[in-house]
């Protein structure tokens, strides 16, 4: 029995509360630790005595903990903090303990050496491999001075990480800029200037209003973004461009000796593990396995895209000059025109496509989908589970036979002051075999934060926060609809990093389809789905400006890859070499002398990305690829349709990680995976 569950196994949220843990966690952390190294005394080679056990034996503790994680983002306040603050150090220092655990390393290189190993099925095999290979990359098998050189760099660089995000984010603060008058705000939408207004209140403005201002916008995406899009005022777009550019480039808060140690630290680490660069390192575990195939990736995306990009900046330049613009456009001029140009094309907003989505007609929309591709039925089962909030609804999952296959969770709104922000997916229980034979079901959870309902109506979505529900429900039947009774390898658990994002990813294509858009859409008052004028419109703005998008993209997964596989060399010295060489290849307009754009990569300095960000191109091949499969066999062709469907849940829903992700996509498409689908559905090719 776990802890903090009722009867019927789901988490009994009113009972987790701080207090509830405190007295706890320590009693969880204790069993863990006796059950460990009762383990550790008698460890045996075998799948149930050494990889099960073990799951076993921190089975309690990890629950709760992840109860503990999930809480502090969805209903954060002092008292989970402190709770954190007081047992994270703890649980920290147990996982650490048990990754370096010697006698159980050991049992696992029994266990793969032993002459049952081949017998096993490959998913248990593929988990064992992947330990070992998790246990080598955290110095395991090192012995004497290397041991101690691994551990001191694995140290040193967990300080720099926090550094260089700490220095992005006080440079970030540094900067502002506020706007008193009319003219400095001029073409600013009443819902930027709410921002704005909403910033200058934080910064002690208490007086701002969306209509009278102050404005004060600062280098945070989400501000600088919109602001470098509208306002017309041209020296103000430079002012905030050319500080976002420079940030944490000079002292105190340069990042350029910090990324330069990090970059040193981690060819460190690679050597000692025997590999000739960290990008190999990295994606030694990877889909990709190694940098070749990262390359070839870039170089066969990159011609088109280039070729796309450039006209796109040409056809924008004409624009710029038919509406009286009269100098070359500069780097801080590139969004504002883009937004102008995409707006005298296809002459909507995403605001004015609220209406359309009201957030029952797209879950509705959304379960239909599943259920027609793969067969699947979503039934509400409020009120059979505690939630942790009184906006969380609870759902039934049952497959084609009527048996119960999983449930999850569905935490739709805002909610600024406890709950962070973005989109989530997360998995409570995985589905496993219990040692009794019982078979205990997925359990699996959705944040999203889109607006709450309001006068009366119901939450009204974007598009974007319609294909960002689509996109976390991928990642949940992957979860949901796993055939793998082993909870080490079902569902997302053991799929290699970068082919994570296909389940989402694929989904989401679903979202641009005429079919999909109408069965999505009633307008809230009119009832009506989208019209075809509409939706035409909303697919030809989907391929507006993908040019310039992917180069810009190619650039930071080029700069990423060459920094990790290459720096130092003759040709590319240092980072900045790298940074000159991929923008050269792929910006849109040449970079000005003074970009410093490394210095705030926090991606691949501070956010797990290292050798890592040409994943977000890779799944989203195979994704687009995926989908393909369906256009293939004829979307208008609901048969077509569900069999293709039923293929891909056999396949890449049903599979997960239990076999490696190019024979499960192999077994899904019937060949590997191939670019034209993505390069055809953003207008590349
Ligand atoms: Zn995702």
């Amino acid at each position: 029995m776990l802890p903090f569950a009722t009867p019927a196994g789901f988490p009994d949220f009113p009972a987790v509360t701080p207090a509830a843990m405190r007295e706890t966690l320590p009693r969880l952390l204790g069993e863990a630790e006796a059950r460990v190294a009762a383990l550790e005394a008698a460890p045996a080679p075998t799948w149930d005595g050494r990889v099960r056990a073990l799951t076993e034996a921190t089975r309690p503790l990890t629950f709760a903990w992840h109860l503990v994680e999930h809480l502090l983002g969805v209903c954060n306040d002092d008292a989970w903090r402190a709770l954190e603050e007081e047992f994270q150090p703890a649980v920290v220092r147990f996982s650490l303990r048990v990754a370096q655990s010697r006698p159980l390393h050991a049992a696992l290189r029994a266990l793969r050496d032993a002459p049952g190993f081949d017998a096993l099925p490959e998913g248990r095999r593929r988990v064992v491999e992947a330990a070992l290979r998790d246990a080598r990359d955290a110095g395991v098998a090192l012995e004497g001075e290397a041991r101690e050189r691994f551990v001191a760099a694995a140290t040193r660089l967990s300080e720099l990480s926090t550094k260089f995000a700490n220095n992005v984010l006080d440079a970030t603060k540094a900067f502002s800029l506020v706007l008193r008058t009319e003219d400095e705000a001029a073409g600013l939408p009443p819902s930027v200037r709410e921002l704005l207004a909403a910033s200058a209140r934080e910064a002690g403005e208490a007086g701002a209003t969306a209509e009278r201002g102050p404005w004060r916008v600062t280098l945070e995406r989400a501000i600088s973004g919109p602001f470098l899009q509208y306002a017309e005022r041209r020296d103000l777009r430079e002012a905030v461009y050319r500080a976002s550019i420079a940030r944490a480039s000079a002292a105190p808060l340069d990042n350029g000796p910090v990324l330069g140690e990090i970059l040193a630290l981690r060819r460190g680490q690679a050597a000692l593990l025997g590999f000739p660069t960290y990008a190999r390192l990295a994606l030694d575990s990877r889909m990709a396995k190694e940098p070749g195939a990262v390359y070839a990736m870039i170089d066969r995306i990159g011609g088109p895209a280039l070729a796309k990009g450039r006209a796109e900046l040409a056809s924008l330049r004409a624009f710029a000059a038919e509406n009286g613009f009269a100098e070359a456009l500069a780097p801080w001029d590139l969004a504002f025109w883009s937004r102008r140009q995409l707006e005298a094309l296809y002459g909507y907003s995403p605001e004015t496509l609220r209406p359309y989505f009201p957030f029952p007609r797209v879950l509705e929309g959304l379960f239909g989908l599943a259920r027609e591709l793969f067969g699947v039925a979503v039934e509400p089962a409020d009120g059979e589970a505690p939630v942790w909030h009184p906006d969380v609804r609870f759902f039934r999952v049952r497959g084609e036979d009527g048996a119960v296959l999983a449930h999850f969770y569905l935490d739709p709104y805002s909610r600024p002051a406890t709950k962070r922000g973005g989109a989530w997916m997360d998995e409570l229980r995985s589905r496993e075999r219990r040692p009794d034979g019982s078979l205990e079901l997925p359990l699996a959870l959705l944040c999203c934060n889109q607006a709450p309902p309001a006068g009366g109506r119901p939450s009204l979505m974007t598009l974007y926060d319609v294909e960002t529900v689509f996109h976390e429900f991928g990642h949940a039947l992957q979860g949901m609809l796993t055939r793998v009774d082993d909870p080490e390898c079902a569902g997302i658990n053991n799929v290699e990093w970068d082919a994570v994002e296909l389940a989402s990813q694929f989904m989401e294509n679903w979202c641009r389809e005429p079919g999909p858009l109408r069965a999505l859409s009633r307008h809230v008052d009119t009832g009506e789905p989208l019209p075809d004028d509409l939706i035409s419109r909303i697919r030809g703005a989907a391929t507006f400006g993908t040019g310039r998008a992917t180069m810009r993209q190619l650039s930071f997964a080029l700069m990423d890859m060459d920094l990790h596989e290459k720096v130092p060399c003759a040709e590319m010295p240092d980072a900045d070499a790298a940074q000159r060489a991929a923008f050269d290849r792929f910006a849109d307009l040449p970079p000005l002398p003074e970009n410093r754009f490394l210095r705030s990569f926090t991606h691949i300095f501070s956010g797990g990305y290292a050798a890592g960000y040409y994943s977000y191109m890779w799944a989203d091949i195979l994704a687009h690829d995926a989908f393909g499969a369906f256009e293939d066999a004829g979307l208008d062709d609901p048969a077509a349709r569900a069999a293709t469907g039923r293929r891909y849940a056999a396949t890449v829903l049903a599979l997960g990680g239990s076999r490696p992700p190019a024979d499960v996509f192999r077994a899904f498409r019937g060949r590997d995976p191939s670019p034209d689908a993505l390069l055809r559905h953003t207008g590349l090719a």
